[in-house]
Formats: structure tokens, C-alpha cells, sequence
């Protein structure tokens, strides 16, 4: 398949787009650089540099000769979607309106989305399936979610097959290509800096919740199964039906639990501190996949979480996340 990757230049992207290469797919990434890095667009991808809003300007008529898309590209911090939730709309919702529009007319008939557990906001039930009532608790919850909806509803109107997959916590490293945000928020690349002694220390966002040792449960996820549904949810996408999975392990680990398997990989002790909770935590969010497991015969290869953390480890000890 000739497929576009949108956001290649990123964490899950460029794994998505080196796993398409792999396994003999023809890529274009797509990607602005404003949070990527065009260094990490795999070997063998063309890269074009621009906004997914400019798609069909970019493009131009060889936007029809692609059978499938892989929209990854969007702004993905919480924190900053509540100070500024006009990038998110523009980025997210407008950017992706445009570009789902510019591939229907173009008669790309795959779509492939990266959504998030974050449209689920806090969730009454765990583990959260498909059906649990989407809640989002954040302006970057609420524009994935937005996107979600467009995707069904241009699916029946334009026969598109398209798919979103609900990533959990991603982590990990796959092929040298690792998390390597500007501006680092999340769990275990900030434990990972600490181990390498680049952070003083490490502090835990509340330890008043009620899960067994009082930190928030997450369900982690290899980067490289993310990677592997893409492809699979490109081959089973079915015209004029949108297919929403989950993509997650099933289990949660306690911040905790996390900070424990660094430092075991690591062979290092953390300076760890307790803080109060970080606004917008739910206590415990872990995926049901099974619809995933089923629709797309998805099977993770790396559920344990040592994998995850070894494998990132590997990679930002040898220098390797620059
Ligand atoms: N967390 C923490 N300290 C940090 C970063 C994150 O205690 O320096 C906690 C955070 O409150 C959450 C969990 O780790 O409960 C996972 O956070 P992350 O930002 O990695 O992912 P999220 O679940 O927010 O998508």
C-alpha cells in the first residue's frame, strides 16, 4: 500500500512509519516539525514539511495515488490544552477536518486515527471498553473526540473505511526511535532523565487516590504494538464503517510500581518527592482491548513493563534520544 503518514516525524509516528517500511509499505510522512524531528523520519520515507490543514495544497494530485492515511500529526499535551484550548481546536479539530476532507475528495479510502483514553475523562467502570460514555475532562480529550466523530460520520456519508485506535499510556523504544519531547511531561522519560541524573528528582502527582498504594493505576503500552495495530487496522478497515479499539494491556501499574521498575532496570535509586495531585489525574485507567484482539487479530508482543522501560532506557543511556 502507498500510504501517508501524518505526524512521521514523532514519537509514534516514526515507529508507525518504519514498521510500514518494514513490512513493505510505500510511505510519505507528513509532518510540520513542531514538535517532531525530521531526523527520526525513518530511512526510506519521503518527508514533506507542512500542516495538515495544507495537505491538499502540498500534495497536489498525488494525494489520489495513496490507498490509506495514518493521522497521527496533533497537539498531545494535557496541561497546555487547558491554558491554550484555541491550538487544540485549530490543530487538532480544524487541521483534521481539513485533511479528512482534502483525502475523501482525493478517494483515499483508508483512514487510520490516533485517539486517546482521554476522551473517556474520569471513567465509572474499569477496564473502560468502547462503549463506556466518552466524558473528556480536557480541551485535548475533547478535540481527539471531536475527530472520532467526524470519522463515523464521513465514513457513512463518503463509504470511507476508517478506524480509531484509543492509545492508553504509550512507552518504550523500537529501531533507535524513542520519546523525546521539547518539553517532557510524562512518567517514565522524566524517571529515566532522573536515572541519568539529569533531573534532581522525581515527584509523584498525588498519593491520596484510591488505588492500593494511593498513586494513579496506568495500563502502559509498547510503542512498537501501537505501531503494529496501525498496520493492521489499515488491512481490516471496512468501507462506510468506523472501527473504534482500545489499545492497551488490560493491566494497570501504580505510579509507584513504575518508579520501582526503573530503578531496577536502571540499577539506580530515584530521589523521589510526593506532591499533590496533578488537575485532571483520574485514579485508575486501564483498557479492555479486547475489541481489538478480536476486529483486528491485534496481540501485543511486549506486554511487560520492564520490556517498555528497558527498551527506553536503552536507547536515552547510549545518548540515543539527543
Ligand atoms: N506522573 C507523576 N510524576 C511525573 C509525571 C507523571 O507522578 O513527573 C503521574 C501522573 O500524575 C499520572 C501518571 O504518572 O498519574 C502517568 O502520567 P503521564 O503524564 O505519563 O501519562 P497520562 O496518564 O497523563 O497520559
Amino acid at each position: 500500500m502507498k500510504v501517508l503518514v501524518t505526524g512521521g516525524a514523532g514519537y509514534i509516528g516514526s515507529v508507525t512509519a518504519a514498521r510500514l517500511i518494514e513490512a513493505g509499505h510505500c510511505v510519505t510522512v507528513l509532518d510540520d516539525l513542531s514538535t517532531g524531528h525530521e531526523d527520526a523520519v525513518p530511512a526510506g520515507a519521503r518527508f514533506v514539511r507542512g500542516r495538515v490543514h495544507d495537505a491538499a495544497e502540498l500534495l497536489g494530485a498525488e494525494l489520489s495515488s495513496f490507498d490509506g492515511a495514518v493521522h497521527l500529526a496533533a497537539a498531545s499535551l494535557v496541561a497546555e490544552s487547558v491554558e491554550n484550548p484555541g491550538k487544540y481546536q485549530e490543530n487538532n479539530v480544524v487541521g483534521s477536518d481539513r485533511l479528512i476532507d482534502a483525502l475523501a475528495r482525493a478517494g483515499v479510502g483508508r483512514i487510520v486515527f490516533s485517539s486517546t483514553a482521554a476522551v473517556y475523562g474520569e471513567p465509572e467502570r474499569v477496564p473502560i471498553d468502547e462503549d463506556a460514555p466518552c466524558r473528556p475532562v480536557n480541551p485535548y480529550g475533547e478535540s481527539k473526540l471531536a475527530i472520532d466523530r467526524l470519522l463515523d460520520d464521513i465514513a457513512v456519508r463518503s463509504g470511507l473505511a476508517t478506524v480509531s485506535l484509543r492509545y492508553f499510556n504509550v512507552a518504550g523504544a523500537y529501531a533507535g526511535l524513542g520519546e523525546r519531547h521539547r518539553q517532557e511531561s510524562h512518567l517514565i522519560p522524566i524517571a529515566l532523565q532522573a536515572a541519568l541524573g539529569q533531573r534532581e528528582e522525581m515527584v509523584i502527582f498525588g498519593e491520596d487516590y484510591p488505588t492500593p498504594d494511593g498513586t494513579c493505576v496506568r495500563d502502559y503500552i509498547h510503542v512498537a504494538d501501537i505501531a503494529a495495530a496501525h498496520l493492521l487496522a489499515l488491512e481490516h478497515a471496512r468501507a462506510g464503517a468506523h472501527l473504534i479499539c482500545n489499545l492497551g494491556n488490560g493491566s494497570g501499574y501504580s505510579v509507584r510500581e513504575v518508579l520501582a521498575t526503573v530503578e531496577q532496570v536502571t540499577e539506580r535509586a530515584l530521589k523521589v518527592r510526593v506532591a499533590g495531585r496533578r488537575a485532571g489525574d483520574p485514579a485508575v485507567l486501564v483498557a479492555s482491548a479486547t475489541r481489538a484482539r478480536r476486529e483486528l487479530g491485534w496481540a501485543p508482543e511486549r506486554p511487560e513493563l520492564s520490556v517498555m522501560v528497558a527498551d527506553a532506557w536503552e536507547l536515552v543511556a547510549a545518548g540515543g534520544d539527543r
